[in-house]
């Protein structure tokens, strides 16, 4: 399927067509140096013995007792195969449910049994993250790296920080100061990460972060890093598992940095290719109105991948106009709270992979969203609800039938960001506030209030 001069099962391949330069696998690098563009991870395939059924991965259920078959990312690994098996880490990811869900559905006006919501927050840290996790810091581990290092809205230092450390690696987080939900920043600290707050947002952070580990030579985990994107191709593999092994007609997720949008077209295409599906199926992928680069590009903008030859001058004319105007994201969704995505051409080309759409959804949309899956699903934190409110959009413009089978991926833990939630219940912010009741210390009155 590759013409590539790698004859190893794996490589690095820029994804500027003009360039297509290729790198070794064991090299850790996260741009080309020939061009400055993103780089992939790309296979062989010839070289690898990739189950003739997706099915077939279900028999590693049965040997669950081997830490490889009990990750729910290297339980896939013959299709992420960069990596020998004594290099990969894992400290039980992946271990999700996919939920069908049809008080959600009913609510959105959808056939009840239609709706699915794919559930990352049972996750070790309690975000996707990990999938990504497990597979970056294989892939330190085969580079025999010491130290690493990100930047963070919250849940990549989560996950950074724990994986860190039970590989034995020093890590640092940068967090932008004042974004980060607490449960988020609780967790980067008690695992034991150092923690650098600077005065900025995430995109200053993740210039910081880039420029920190070029100097320092330090691993850098964010989803720049192509086998990082790896891993989270297996949160497809678990919907497809999920359900039966057949495909949605949709996959709605939130968009922030990307990387989630660009890991799954890359998932769904390598399956095409290699006849393990027979269709692809369409992605949404949903922004806060506060940090709507993409929505804004590809919607108005006409951003497209064109087969890898975007038109970089409108990217260059849009992030001007952000810089001159001083512009810093604001959502209460701070997973998503980005403006420069450094996985934007990678995602543009999944759209263009999975016919994909996108929309913005506000903070209030977003709120509401995130109270009813609470109240008839397993709870979520904000980012991860824009999916519901984005399918709402795309149902009622009848872009997604009401028929139509979707997977939302709950992207993370409701006890990620308390503090949202608890304001939006106790100080009654929206349609669904379920505040508490104050009662005296009377048995009677107590019982006059229960309803
Ligand atoms: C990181 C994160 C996102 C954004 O995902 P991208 O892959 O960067 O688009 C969304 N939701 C949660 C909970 C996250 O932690
Ligand atoms: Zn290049």
């Amino acid at each position: 399927m590759s013409l590539s001069k790698h004859t190893d099962a794996a490589f690095q391949k820029c994804i500027n067509p003009d360039c297509a330069a290729e790198f070794d696998r064991g090299q850790a690098l996260f741009k080309c140096p020939e061009c400055g563009e993103l780089l992939d991870t790309q296979y062989n395939w010839d070289k690898i013995a990739v189950p003739k059924k997706l099915r077939n991965f279900g028999q590693r259920w049965a040997t669950r007792d081997s830490p490889l078959d009990f990750s729910g990312v290297w339980r896939f690994r013959e299709l992420l195969d960069f990596c020998p098996d004594e290099h990969k880490v894992t400290i039980g990811e992946g271990q999700t449910v996919l939920q069908q869900n049809c008080a959600v559905a009913q609510h959105l006006g959808m056939k009840a049994d239609r709706l699915y919501l794919q559930y990352e927050g049972l996750n070790p840290s309690g975000s996707f993250k990990d999938n990504g996790m497990a597979a970056a810091f294989s892939h330190a581990m085969m580079v025999g790296a010491k130290s690493c290092a990100c930047a963070s809205t919250g849940n990549t230092s989560a996950s950074v920080a724990l994986y860190a450390h039970s590989c034995g690696l020093k890590c640092t987080v940068f967090v932008g100061s004042g974004r980060i939900a607490f449960g988020k920043l609780s967790q980067a600290m008690d695992y034991g990460a150092q923690t650098i707050q600077i005065l900025g947002d995430f995109d200053d952070c993740m210039r910081q972060v880039q420029s920190v580990c070029s100097r320092l030579s330090l691993y850098l985990l964010n989803s720049l890093n192509p086998f990082r994107l790896e891993g989270q191709k297996t949160i497809m593999y678990r919907i497809l598992e999920g359900l039966g092994w057949q495909v949605p007609d949709w996959i709605v997720v939130p968009g922030g940095n990307l990387g989630n949008s660009s890991a799954f077209g890359k998932a769904f295409l390598e399956l095409k290719q290699l006849g393990l599906i027979e269709r692809i199926p369409r992605l949404a992928i949903v922004n806060a109105t506060g940090a709507d680069t993409l929505t804004d590009l590809v919607n108005n903008k006409k951003l497209v991948w064109n087969e890898g030859k975007v038109d970089q001058a409108i990217i260059d004319d849009y992030y001007a106009d952000l810089t001159a105007r001083n512009f810093s994201p604001r959502t209460c969704a701070s997973a998503i709270e980005i403006a420069r995505p450094v996985n934007l051409k990678k995602c543009l080309r999944s759209i263009d992979v999975c016919n994909g759409v996108v929309r913005a959804v506000t903070d209030e949309e977003i709120v509401d969203a995130k109270a009813i899956i609470g109240k008839y699903g397993l709870g979520c934190e904000p980012a991860s609800a824009a999916t519901i409110a984005g399918l709402k959009h795309l149902l009622d413009e009848g872009i997604v039938e009401k028929d139509e089978r979707v997977a939302c991926v709950l992207t993370g833990h409701p006890l990620k960001d308390p503090n949202l939630t608890v304001g939006y219940h106790k100080d009654r912010q929206g349609k669904f506030s379920n505040p508490p009741v104050e009662a005296p210390n009377d048995l009677e009155e107590i019982i006059k209030l229960i309803r």
